[in-house]
């Protein structure tokens, strides 16, 4: 039989991406022949980066996996999945609490709008990063270089000193 041609996006804030998102996103590309990174522009975060910003780091990060692509969305995750014929919503997990949310959000998804999710489980050394710890601890003049790659690193510390600057 002939295999269907699958693809996933993988949401989320990514603000900014961490080895964690990269960890799943790698993941993905083993099991989806395309994969679309989908940043969301959240009406009720506050983010560090603009989604304009957030894509173009993690398009310069991809840029050696052709079958990624990185957009941004507005609004329902559903929605914009099924503008783009989506076959999975692919997500990343790190813990029970992850657990707990995402098996909500995953049924919910399903209910509402028949798409299945795929959950891949984080490397144990990324268990514990996240993107808001990565930017609290660049806010205190913390070491992220374990959390997200250079680029991102930089970035961020810029975007920091950029800020207490302006207070
Ligand atoms: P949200 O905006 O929904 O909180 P994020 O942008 O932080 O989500 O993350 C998007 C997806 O990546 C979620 O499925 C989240 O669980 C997953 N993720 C984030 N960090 C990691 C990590 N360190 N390991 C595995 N998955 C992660």
């Amino acid at each position: 039989m002939k295999k269907k041609f699958t693809r996933a996006i993988f949401p989320g804030s990514f603000d900014p991406i961490t080895y964690g998102h990269l960890d799943v996103i790698h993941r993905g590309i083993k099991l989806f022949d395309e994969l679309i990174v989908a940043v969301g522009r959240s009406p009720i975060k506050n983010p560090l980066f603009t989604p304009e910003e957030r894509v173009e780091m993690i398009t310069e990060l991809v840029d050696d996996m052709p079958s990624v692509k990185v957009e941004s969305f507005h609004g329902l995750t559903v929605e914009y999945a099924k503008a783009k014929k989506a076959d999975v919503i692919l997500r990343g997990l790190r813990s029970l609490t992850d657990v707990q949310y995402e098996f909500k959000l995953a049924m919910t998804n399903r209910s509402v709008a028949g798409i299945e999710t795929v959950f891949v489980m984080t490397s144990e050394e990324y268990g514990f990063t996240s993107s808001t710890l990565t930017r609290e601890i660049a806010a205190m003049g913390g070491d992220v270089s374990r959390l997200v790659p250079k680029p991102i690193c930089d970035r961020l510390n810029k975007r920091i000193e950029k800020l207490k600057s302006m207070q």
